[in-house]
């Protein structure tokens, strides 16, 4: 029999990281410029065959306008099962609000046995690099692993370098976490 499982993962980082291009480029196979703020909270769907009895219905949700405080209402939260925690590599500000936004979501939610929810940075703008922050990436490993992510990438949405990985690994954890 087949099963079907619905997952909601937000989407989160700094105001411009590059949220919704990456769900839009996950979801639609798009890429803008000039994507307008999402007033409100917004989400996609992507339906992935997982295996010979699962359907993933994935709930990618989006936000906007209330990013500049760093946190989000618990209604936004609930019953989410993971997290991409996504920064600029091009804005070294964006990748000092990554642990703020890491403790917003581990205060606000964890799973019914405690454990804080899966959740993966990504180093969005990689196409951009020699603008930003690359002598930092090789300390990602570490500072994902001490700070509890459970996996980093580097991501573009623009060149669509990376974006399926890090949502697999996302998916993966999950899945193996239930
Ligand atoms: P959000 O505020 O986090 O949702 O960010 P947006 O998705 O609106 O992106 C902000 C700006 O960054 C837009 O102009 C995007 O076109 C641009 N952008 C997003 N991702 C990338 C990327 O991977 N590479 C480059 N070069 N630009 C990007
Ligand atoms: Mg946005």
């Amino acid at each position: 029999m087949q099963q079907e499982r619905l997952l909601k993962i937000l989407v989160i980082g700094d105001l411009g990281v590059g949220k919704t291009s990456i769900i839009k480029r996950y979801v639609h196979q798009v890429f803008s410029q000039h994507y307008r703020a999402t007033i409100g909270v917004d989400f996609a769907l992507k339906v992935l065959n997982w295996d010979h009895q699962t359907v993933i219905r994935l709930q990618l949700w989006d936000i906007a306008g209330q990013e500049r405080y760093g946190n989000m209402t618990r209604v936004y939260y609930r019953e989410a099962v993971g997290a991409l925690v996504v920064f600029d590599q091009t804005r070294a500000s964006t990748f000092q609000a990554v642990l703020k936004w890491k403790k917003d979501l581990d205060s606000k939610i964890a799973h019914g046995n405690g454990r804080p929810l899966p959740a993966v940075l990504l180093a969005n703008k990689c196409d951009q690099q020699k603008y930003g922050l690359c002598s930092q990436l090789p300390k990602l490993d570490s500072f994902s692993r001490d700070h509890g992510f459970v996996g980093w990438y580097e991501t573009s949405a623009k060149d669509n370098t990376n974006i399926d990985a890090a949502i697999m690994c996302l998916v993966e954890n999950i899945m193996a976490t239930d």
